[in-house]
């Protein structure tokens, strides 16, 4: 099934990966739904996925489910799980530069490991051959090629009121300029765009500074005047109290929401609604 095309990638990564010594080690394992797959119209964008999981659960779910095109093992074998010109469903709700639904114009590549750990050299070497494969046929810049956590977001909810960036943490790290040099790729996207534009907030500072660098860079809401840098932020099990102690509810204490809303510790009436990716500052 699509042995042209598959033989075609295969012998192209080959060529390309002369300058290394091992060819990239690829084979078939297609969801059962890879057939009933759409045909993508374009392809603008490469995704790279962390799997969160270890290989043998991850695999199941993604060979099941069809939710990804490639699937890259700790020891750098790669699976084809949905044919490239078909549609894989891996980024789920997303958006870049006003774009969105990425899956219909994006490959995924699913590689095992998770968001905050590295890479092993195998996969480096892998992903890199296979990225540049990729480029080559759809012709897709360096700067569209980037972690799924760059591109997801997520709706209004109880915690953020609108809809906002930092919904996953996905492929985080492949936003490092030392992980794109491994991968073979240029800088990536210096910020981000509907962050920029107001189509969406920023809900997680961490995570922007991790793809995008330092905060002040990303979002203008996290500087406070007069203080340097918060004393933390808000997360699950990180409560206002954790961070600022005994301060917590003094007018102080600034709290910027993650929608840019400022509010000192002394206004704040619910504790419990303090949504996640809250920047907490203390006056020293
Ligand atoms: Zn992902």
């Amino acid at each position: 099934m699509g042995r042209g095309i598959i033989g075609r990638l295969a012998a192209l990564a080959f060529c390309m990966s002369a300058g290394t010594a091992v060819a990239l080690e690829m084979s078939s394992y297609y969801s059962p739904l890879n057939s009933s797959r759409p045909k993508r119209a374009r392809t603008s964008f490469i995704l790279l996925h962390t799997t969160e999981g270890s290989r043998k659960a991850s695999l199941n779910e993604v060979h099941r489910y069809g939710e990804a095109h490639f699937f890259v093992d700790e020891r750098g074998k790669v699976l084809r799980i949905i044919e490239r010109d078909r549609v894989a469903y891996h980024a789920g709700r997303s958006m870049w530069n006003g774009e969105t639904s990425l899956d219909l114009v994006a490959v995924g590549i699913e590689i095992v490991g998770y968001h905050d750990r590295d890479m092993t050299q195998a996969q480096y070497r892998a992903v890199r051959e296979l990225i540049e494969a990729l480029q080559k046929v759809y012709n897709v810049p360096d700067d569209r090629v980037i972690p799924h956590s760059m591109v997801a977001y997520g709706v209004p909810n109880r915690w953020h009121r609108k809809a906002h960036r930092g919904r996953k943490r996905c492929g985080m790290q492949f936003a490092s300029a030392r992980a794109r040099g491994l991968l073979g790729l240029g800088p990536g996207p210096a910020f981000d765009p509907d962050v920029k534009a107001g189509r969406l907030v920023n809900a997680d500072p961490e995570l922007a500074q991790n793809l995008f660098g330092p905060a002040t860079r990303m979002a203008p809401a996290v500087a406070a005047p007069g203080v340097r840098s918060p004393a933390g932020v808000i997360a699950p099990g990180v409560s206002a109290w954790a961070i600022a102690r005994s301060e917590y509810n003094r007018p102080g204490t600034l709290y910027v929401f993650p929608d840019g809303r400022r509010v000192r510790g002394n206004e704040i009436r619910d504790w419990n609604a303090m949504p996640s990716g809250t920047a907490v500052y203390v006056a020293n």
